[in-house]
């Protein structure tokens, strides 16, 4: 027997539709590429997306095509994913912090006939477009009186819309087609390309917003201050709309002061961002003695949050740090950690050692741990594996057929993470599976060795690289970036880390740097890391038999 139910396709178009006429006056506030902070609606939003999509379909593009958009957060380039969708079109977000030639290798391979780009990057963009044949309009998001002086087959975006009157119909889509295109940094390989559906990302918000994920609502001022560019901006630019939540946009200024400032003034209540960004902003407030009246909590993730900073969000501004893991292939939400009534009651350093786990699938995500056999691992919080998940939000493949050994036959996307999982359903990340160190054939988490030595008051970043031992294969080495002004000693920083882990996890040597070296979304580039350092003497050894 067939349910009686209607078919409502699962697009994103509803998403903004939604929003423009259950909170038309909602404000999107953005911080401008030319400077001032500007403020539109989701109803003015909504109407601008509905003139971007008619103007690309005058200008030629169809259903399918992929159009690329090189952008800040700002009210302009929402309007151009929903425009973009709303056409049929292919979002496509590239990552200006890559190298030209990779940006222009993602742009070849994902075919981008039409790119929207922000000043910021017009030189970067001049750089790539005469490498990308494909590409035969860019959009610059000013106006005419901002416009500069370019070569490229450039035209002014508020012009460029002015010139359609927005009476359009969004195309009436297939739920499963493409809406958004997003690559991996390819810190292996070439960059391997994930396709959102429209159905996925709209399944992807309704994950979003549970209350035990990201518990967002109407009542919330959201600021992503993760770049759309950055893994579909945590689903945000779809979660937001979807429950009518003011939104917030940094743009390019990301700095403590800029962060706090945009805060402050729009009482923000929610953001999420990478730890690098969060330690800017602690750093700022420290400086300036400033508190967070308006924020209630901050979401976590990209990499691992410290429980340094956990603890100093808790106690020094009443600011909840909901850690969350995922990735770029799960659209990218994959586990938050809020807590289940089991750890609800928790407080002071045991409700940190709850928190510094990634979290609990929210409904949307299944998850388990494997050994080298696929053999499901226990759920004891200590035995570790390979980490994999399957999901409506989660890749089933790379676009053009791309590293299809990391999807099996059941459906499970192999994360290429390490994790174990507690009897409660939380996950904690222990490493990816190629940094992990292999000691006298024991696996040392090198995440976990981090957190730990970025908890010493002197140390403003630090990572963990393993390196050539001849008893041990390898051993760990701690990189450290000691904080402005401060001096501590090797000796200070592993006695620091004595007595918090198992002895043969403890570094063999610490060097002093002056900046570790960070991939384009920000993460810890080991690679680099370990080409650094690879014919590092560690100080004795025997080292590793102590
Ligand atoms: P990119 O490599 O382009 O940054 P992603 O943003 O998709 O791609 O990165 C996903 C990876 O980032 C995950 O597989 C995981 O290794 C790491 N990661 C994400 N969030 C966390 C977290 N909270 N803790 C530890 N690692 C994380």
């Amino acid at each position: 027997m067939q349910g009686l139910m209607q078919e409502w396709p699962l697009l994103c178009s509803k998403i903004i539709d939604y929003a423009a006429r259950q909170h038309p006056r909602r404000e999107i506030v953005s911080r401008s590429i030319e400077g001032p902070i500007v403020r539109t609606t989701y109803a003015e939003a909504r109407s601008r997306a509905l003139k971007v999509a008619q103007r690309l379909e005058r200008d030629g593009y169809r259903r399918g095509d992929r159009i690329g958009t090189l952008a800040w957060n700002t009210a302009r380039h929402l309007e151009a994913w929903y425009g973009i969708m709303g056409m049929g079109g292919v979002y496509h977000t590239l990552n200006p912090r890559l190298f030209p030639d990779q940006i222009a290798w993602i742009m070849n391979h994902a075919e981008d006939k039409c790119l929207f780009v922000d000043l910021t990057f017009v030189p970067l963009v001049e750089k790539i477009a005469p490498k990308v044949p494909s590409l035969n309009k860019v959009i610059i998001l000013t106006d005419a009186a901002h416009m500069p002086d370019t070569k490229l087959p450039a035209v002014p975006y508020e012009e460029w819309l002015a010139e359609a009157d927005g009476d359009y119909e969004w195309v009436d889509l297939d739920e499963h087609e493409a809406a958004g295109m997003c690559y991996t940094s390819g810190t292996t390989g070439d960059p391997k390309g994930v396709v959102y559906s429209h159905r996925s990302n709209v399944l992807h918000a309704l994950i979003a917003v549970q209350p035990d994920a990201m518990g967002l609502s109407s009542r919330d001022t959201i600021l992503p201050v993760v770049p759309m560019f950055h893994a579909n901006a945590w689903g945000l630019a779809q979660s937001a709309p979807m429950v009518g939540a003011k939104m917030v946009m940094p743009g390019a200024k990301m700095d403590g002061a800029s962060i706090y400032e945009l805060l402050d003034t729009e009482k923000a209540t929610c953001s999420g961002a990478v730890p690098t960004v969060w330690l800017m902003l602690l750093q700022y407030l420290e400086e300036t003695g400033k508190k967070l009246p308006y924020l209630k909590k901050v979401v976590i993730g990209g990499s691992a949050c410290p429980r340094a900073m956990t603890r100093k969000f808790r106690d020094d501004y009443d600011v909840d740090v909901i850690h969350a893991w995922g990735m770029t292939e799960m659209s990218p939400l994959g586990t938050l950690g809020t807590m289940k009534p089991e750890y609800a009651s928790l407080t002071g350093e045991d409700q940190l050692d709850i928190k510094v786990k990634q979290g609990y699938p929210p409904f949307g995500v299944e998850m388990k741990v494997t050994d080298d056999e696929d053999l499901e691992r226990p759920w004891d919080g200590k035995t570790f594996g390979r980490l994999k998940v399957r999901g409506p939000a989660v890749s089933r493949a790379y676009y053009g057929g791309a590293g299809k050994e990391q999807f099996d036959e059941a459906g499970w996307f192999d994360t290429g993470d390490v994790a174990h999982i507690d009897q409660y359903g939380y996950m904690q990340i222990t490493d990816r599976a190629k940094d992990v160190i292999k000691s006298g054939g024991e696996w040392i988490s090198t995440i976990d060795l981090e957190n730990l030595a970025v908890g010493h008051p002197d140390v403003a970043e630090a990572a963990v690289i393993g390196v050539r031992h001849a008893r041990w294969d390898e051993r760990p080495l701690l990189v450290v970036v000691r904080k402005a002004g401060r001096n501590p000693s090797k000796a200070e920083i592993l006695g620091f880390m004595e007595g918090k882990i198992a002895k043969w996890w403890m570094p063999d040597d610490v060097v002093f740097v002056d900046d570790i070296p960070h991939t384009a979304t920000g993460k810890i580039q080991k690679t680099t890391l370990r080409d650094r350092f690879k014919d590092y003497q560690l100080p004795t050894e025997e080292a590793g038999a102590a």
